[in-house]
């Protein structure tokens, strides 16, 4: 019992040793352990994430300076087929597509194929209620087309505190993954 004790403390002692000489031939000072390394890590990624959120808050507040202009979006090259997407789900009114920069293992945009107006959610009038009914539906159809009925989240980001980036009404589809509440 003794005589394994002591082995094992040796072999402690020596892979702490060896730890260090490894370490330091890299060049890695010898106090650098996983939790500095974690830190160090958080630290990055919360600079990263300060600064994705201020180029998301400018490019919405950009975006929406020409929300009303009339001016075609994105989105009408995409209905217009001129730019290619990776249709999910077409009718006559309304066109399902993958977003460009997924959020979620399923991030499909819905939107209405004529925007009559309809720039943001904050500007709907009585006369669209037909269309943003038949808008929701569509989005649950793409949530069964992609094997998410059982968990998913519709998303519209109307103006630019809410950071909507397109000024063409857009439901997001996501899911395919466990979503957090409270959003950002
Ligand atoms: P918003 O920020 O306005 O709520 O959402 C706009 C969405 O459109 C973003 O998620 C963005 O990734 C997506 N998007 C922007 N440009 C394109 C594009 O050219 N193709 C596709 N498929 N999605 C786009």
């Amino acid at each position: 019992m003794a005589a394994s004790n002591s082995l094992s403390l040796l072999r402690n002692f020596a892979s702490v040793t060896a730890l260090a000489t490894i370490k330091s031939s890299r060049g890695i000072p010898t106090n650098f352990t996983p939790q500095t390394q974690t830190r160090g890590f958080h630290f990055r990624r919360t600079l990263f994430r300060m600064s994705a959120i201020n180029n998301e808050e400018a490019a919405a507040q950009a975006a929406a300076a020409d929300a009303d202009s009339g001016a075609p979006t994105i989105f009408d090259k995409i209905i217009a087929k001129e730019i290619p997407s990776t249709i999910v789900y077409e009718d006559e009114k309304v066109l399902a597509f993958r977003d460009i920069s997924p959020q979620a293992p399923v991030h499909v945009l819905v939107i209405p194929k004529f925007r009559d107006g309809l720039t943001q959610l904050g500007k709907a009038e009585a006369r669209h209620e037909e269309i943003l009914g038949h808008l929701l539906y569509a989005a649950k159809i793409v949530a069964e087309k992609e094997g998410i009925l059982d968990g998913f989240r519709v998303v519209i980001n109307s103006g630019p505190t809410a950071c909507q980036s397109v000024y063409h009404l857009h439901l997001h589809v996501l899911g395919g993954r466990q979503m957090k509440w409270p959003p950002g």
